[in-house]
């Protein structure tokens, strides 16, 4: 699914390469640390999936099926009954994960806490009372200084008032209050991207922490995410100042415990790779990892 301004597309009516964009996820990496965005957004260093990332990967696409049953039937049970079928299907696509388990007993246990956060999303609300627009939508849209926001919005709820609520859902691991932050920063750039797309402002962001079972709920306002497109094309900016030089920074913090990279970190007495040059077509594209988290 897709929600665009324009998508570009070439004078012989093909889609043209995407152009770079900045995205939630990478927007939040440089903030976080302008050394971690290059490595993944600029030398795009493969980083080998845990099981908690998978198992979001896995729940966010049993909750997006789950929308795509008949409203009756989106009970516990049902949902339950997705989880193998979509973990069949991701490892048919990626082999690899397959050797996250090389024991039954781990696979079981894995499974088993998927389906705790299944659960866990049953006692937020009742899907069958639901009619989402839409479910994983690819938004994208230009903001006046020319920057190109691009991400994922898990899901996207329009009341018949024409209310509209941006829906995300959390299965990580890392402590809430860590993640929070990041978690409202990514929560405005969706609402700053649906504001621009459709002249209306979301009513509410709601972050639905399914292992905690526990939902945030937040009302963005037009000065709020006026301040906040600012900030993104600060952002952008000084991503593209960093881009030129290679010159970007380790910032050591508590999330580094999270970093896949901290043998090439030099906070941590690595080296980097060698600067490779700016990327094109997009260094700002998100993965999947990104949103299982
Ligand atoms: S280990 Fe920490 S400082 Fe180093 S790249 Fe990762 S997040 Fe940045």
């Amino acid at each position: 699914m897709t929600d665009t301004a324009t998508l570009p597309t070439s004078e012989a009516g093909t889609p043209a390469p995407r152009r770079p964009a900045l995205s939630p996820s990478r927007a939040g990496d440089f903030k976080q640390c302008p050394l971690l965005y290059r490595f993944r957004a600029v030398d795009r260093l493969p980083e080998t999936p845990t099981p908690a990332q998978v198992r979001g990967i896995v729940v966010h696409a049993v909750l997006e099926e789950l929308f795509g049953l008949p409203a009756a039937e989106r009970v516990p049970d049902r949902a339950h009954a997705l989880l193998s079928p979509v973990w069949q299907r991701l490892r048919e696509e990626r082999p690899e994960l397959a050797e996250l388990f090389t024991e039954d007993d781990a696979l079981a246990s894995w499974l088993e806490s998927a389906t705790r956060l299944i659960d866990g999303y049953f006692t937020l609300e009742d899907p069958r009372r639901l009619d989402p627009e839409a479910r994983e939508l690819l938004v994208e849209t230009e903001l006046a200084s020319g920057v190109l926001l691009r991400g994922y919005i898990d899901r996207l709820d329009v009341a018949p008032t024409g209310e509209i609520r941006v829906v995300d859902y959390k299965t990580g691991t890392a402590p809430r209050e860590i993640g929070e932050a990041k978690a409202l920063f990514q929560m405005k750039f969706y609402a700053l991207v649906v504001w621009r797309l459709r002249g209306t402002v979301p009513r509410q962001l709601r972050l639905m922490y399914l292992a905690d079972r526990q939902s945030l709920t937040y009302t963005p306002d037009e000065a709020e995410l006026t301040r906040f497109e600012r900030t993104l094309d600060a952002v952008w900016q000084a991503i593209l100042r960093a881009g030129k030089t290679g010159d970007f920074r380790p910032n050591k913090s508590r999330l580094c415990d999270w970093c896949a990279h901290q043998a090439r970190c030099p906070a941590f007495g690595g080296t980097p790779p060698e600067y490779p040059g700016w990327p094109e077509p997009d260094p700002g594209e998100e993965t999947p990892l990104d949103r299982a988290d």
